[in-house]
């Protein structure tokens, strides 16, 4: 069992104002990993959930998601699939583009990684306006998996991302919200 709870962990998280751009509060988890307890107790909360969901591999998005997403597939003891931004897989890949406030972006797997129909959960650090992770879900569910829930470690709940999911037949569980 974790030493701390999601209150103790909410509290390590640091806020930043002002990054990227002015009138954002970014909020930072190098202190909540930092701390000697705040990376394993918030994997512990996260695989709990995933466990319960009959996980049977951890779809992570680079580069935060793949620290706890790795992590949560470890102690599951289940595969990891990487969700990488362009061009750094060395195969042939799908891909899916996606909105940004300002232009596009774009995230590849390679189609191997999944087996056909396999229950795949995303990991990601943070959800804000659920763009980077609708994406995901689109992209593990056209290379054949079956995606139906989405776990973060923070939930910035007025930018709408968790209900967007939703919409798209993906429910989502956070530790933390800020507002
Ligand atoms: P979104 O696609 O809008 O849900 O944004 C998701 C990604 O952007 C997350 O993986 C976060 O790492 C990052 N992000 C967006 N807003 C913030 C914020 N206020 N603080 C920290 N990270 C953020």
């Amino acid at each position: 069992t974790p030493k701390l709870s999601t209150g103790e962990l909410k509290a390590l998280v640091r806020t930043v104002p002002d990054f990227p751009e002015p009138g954002i509060q970014f909020r930072d988890i190098t202190t909540l990993i930092g701390h000697s307890e705040g990376l394993s107790a918030s994997v512990h909360h996260l695989a709990e959930i995933a466990r319960a969901k009959g996980a049977q591999k951890i779809a992570g998005m680079e580069a935060r998601g793949f620290i706890f997403g790795a992590a949560v597939a470890v102690q599951l003891g289940i595969g990891f699939v990487l969700v990488r931004k362009p061009g750094k897989l060395p195969v042939s890949t799908i891909g899916v583009d996606y909105a940004l406030e300002y232009g596009t972006d774009r995230l590849e797997v390679d189609p191997g990684s999944i087996t056909g129909g396999e229950s795949i959960i995303i990991v990601d650090d943070l959800i804000a306006t659920g763009g980077t992770a609708l994406a995901t879900a689109q992209l593990l569910r056209q290379a054949g998996g079956t995606v139906e829930d989405a776990l973060f470690v923070i939930d910035l709940p007025d930018l709408g991302g968790a209900a967007k999911l939703q919409q798209a037949g993906v429910a989502v569980q956070t530790l933390m919200q800020f507002e």
